[in-house]
């Protein structure tokens, strides 16, 4: 999104919750949301109005936009090219569980070195009601 588009939406929040994000912030927030399109910025805010009492912080907008999926998010966000994941900052691998006396074999996702992608936490989710301890390993962490 551009400049002017950003700074519209972030008046607007300023109006709603009758608080100002500081030129500083405006400055952090815009480097680390700019490659969202204008529409689907639009579209996180809007669940921010809709979820939060107070004006929220970046991580909370940058969780927000994680938890509404990526189908939305533009290609310019995948602009690099990790080899390991093919630029979608997934990697799949295979983990066998045991089921009983039975060993079934799964096939689980983790998140690539490149962080293309932000892992999803369960126990930040908004919404207490959808809260788990499931989260997306990082693939250091499960040893791909
Ligand atoms: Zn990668």
């Amino acid at each position: 999104m551009k400049l002017e588009e950003f700074v519209e939406e972030v008046d607007k929040l300023e109006r709603f919750y009758q608080k100002e994000v500081t030129e500083e912030q405006r400055k952090i927030w815009y480097g680390e949301l700019r490659n969202l399109d204008i529409s689907r910025f639009r579209y996180v805010i809007g669940q921010v109005y809709r979820t939060f009492k107070f004006l929220p912080k970046l991580a909370d907008i940058l969780e927000i936009n994680a938890n509404l999926g990526y189908s939305q998010v533009k290609k310019e966000a995948n602009k690099n090219n990790c080899k390991r994941c093919n630029g979608t900052g997934y990697i799949t691998y295979k983990k066998t569980i045991k089921n009983g006396t039975t060993d079934v074999l799964y096939e689980f996702g983790a998140i690539c070195s490149c962080r293309q992608k932000t892992r999803y936490e369960g126990w930040k989710i908004t919404d207490e009601r959808y809260r788990s301890n499931y989260y997306t390993p990082f693939a250091e962490e499960v040893g791909i």
